[in-house]
């Protein structure tokens, strides 16, 4: 059966990860989350103290960029690739709301883009690759066969964002998960570099009111189509 390249976008929050995990592991694809790569190099910028308060020391972190390595190694136990820095699995680490806190500044970097973005199309080079992120659709596979576009309203994904930080331990307040997801799409919508934006050709899925399964029912429809289509 032809591969195709599923290219998933949207907003902070919006289930991409669920739904490209479910749809890699039911077509025997890869998964790459590409925000996890942008939060790798925040990690990486904080634990060399690039980053400290408010403070970003962007040229120390541009020319640092050789020494960044990140990669994924598939864990059976969990079921998909997790991020390393390194050598080091990341994959916890890089989920704080700190890193979330600093993630979109350093994301807005074109040197640090330039670097994921040619990383992220080797991986994607022989297709069979669903990725998700903000530039997907538009810059990364902008021939991809199929382009999802996801959106639900902030609360909706302020509370799931919330739940998943309570249930892996971390303290955190409602309305500082909320401020962070809309701080994090206003900076990921109006940067200059590969702004978050629908591709003209990319399916909007509202998932504010749909179940898991109702979303993956959907989605796995139009994968299907889209792979008959190559044949
Ligand atoms: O997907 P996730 O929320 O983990 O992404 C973290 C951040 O990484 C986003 O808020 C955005 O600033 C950045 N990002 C990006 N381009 C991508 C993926 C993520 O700019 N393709």
């Amino acid at each position: 059966m032809n591969k195709i390249t599923i290219a998933i976008d949207g907003y902070s929050s919006t289930g991409k990860s669920t739904i490209a995990k479910q749809i890699a592991y039911q077509l025997g694809y890869i998964y790459v989350d590409s925000g996890a790569m942008y939060r790798a190099v925040t990690y990486y910028a904080m634990s060399k103290e690039l980053i400290h308060k408010n403070d970003f020391n962007v040229e120390a972190l541009i020319y640092q960029l050789d020494k960044i390595n990140i990669s994924f190694v598939f864990n059976k136990e969990v079921g998909f690739a997790e991020v390393y820095l390194n050598n080091k699995n990341i994959e916890k680490a890089i989920r704080t709301l700190e890193v979330s806190g600093f993630v979109s500044k350093v994301a807005a970097v074109p040197e640090v883009r330039k670097k994921l973005v040619a990383i992220q199309q080797k991986l994607g080079e022989n297709k069979g690759v669903v990725m998700d992120g903000r530039d997907i659709g538009t810059v990364v596979f902008p021939n991809a066969e199929l382009k999802l576009f996801m959106t639900a309203s902030a609360e909706t994904r302020a509370e799931r964002r919330y739940k998943e930080l309570v249930e892996r331990g971390d303290e955190v307040i409602y309305e500082s998960v909320l401020k962070n997801v809309q701080e994090r799409d206003h900076l990921d919508s109006t940067r200059k570099d590969s702004p978050l934006i629908k591709a003209n050709d990319a399916i909007q899925i509202d998932n504010s009111n749909l179940s898991l399964q109702e979303q993956f029912d959907q989605v796995f429809q139009l994968v299907t189509m889209a792979i008959e289509d190559l044949e």
